[in-house]
């Protein structure tokens, strides 16, 4: 999902919070999700509430397609992508587009002069992050970002099959015949 987001609800930043092991700030909403509902990507605000710039409008927050990222640019994937960056045209060609849709994008939330540019990922002209890239390609939908789009095809982890683990935020759930976890707590 490209702008204006879905917001987000209290649950989705508790479970964003969860996935980052910190607790998710200035959140403008969330683009992409797993089968499941819960968030696979979050969008940041473009200036951090202290003053900070972020380039990064499309953060891959789930653990398990962070993971398969960081495997896929272990495996140099990266390498494969910016030969074929280099070789074709066409290629090329869109992911500058995708570049210019990334900034037009963050730019409608707000003109940051400092992230003039900058994009994400290695955009327009290299591929220097896989996790960025797919981030974008899971909020855009496909055919916006070559790269993204090739490195989602490449993952093992999928938007459409669902892996989450229970984040523990549904405090409802918590019931006497669960796991073993916090006798007392949740009972009623
Ligand atoms: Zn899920």
């Amino acid at each position: 999902m490209r702008p204006p987001f879905e917001q987000a609800t209290a649950r989705d930043i508790r479970i964003v919070s969860a996935q980052l092991g910190r607790p998710a700030r200035n959140v403008l909403g969330i683009p992409a999700r797993c089968v499941c509902g819960a968030p696979t990507v979050v969008a940041t605000a473009p200036r951090l509430s202290d003053g900070t710039p972020f380039p990064t409008l499309y953060y891959l927050t789930h653990p398990a397609a962070t993971a398969a990222m960081s495997y896929l640019e272990a495996a140099q994937l990266m390498v494969e992508y910016n030969e074929l960056l280099a070789s074709d045209d066409d290629v090329r060609a869109a992911y500058r587009a995708a570049h210019e849709s990334y900034l037009a994008d963050r730019e409608g939330f707000l003109d940051v002069p400092e992230l003039h540019g900058v994009s994400a990922g290695g955009m327009p002209t290299r591929v220097k992050c896989l996790h960025a890239l797919a981030a974008h390609s899971l909020a855009a939908g496909p055919g916006l970002n070559p790269i993204g789009d090739l490195t989602l095809e490449a993952s093992s982890w999928k938007p459409t099959v669902c892996v989450c683990v229970d984040y523990g935020v549904d405090d409802e759930s918590i019931s006497t015949d669960a796991t073993g976890g916090t006798p007392g707590e949740g009972d009623s």
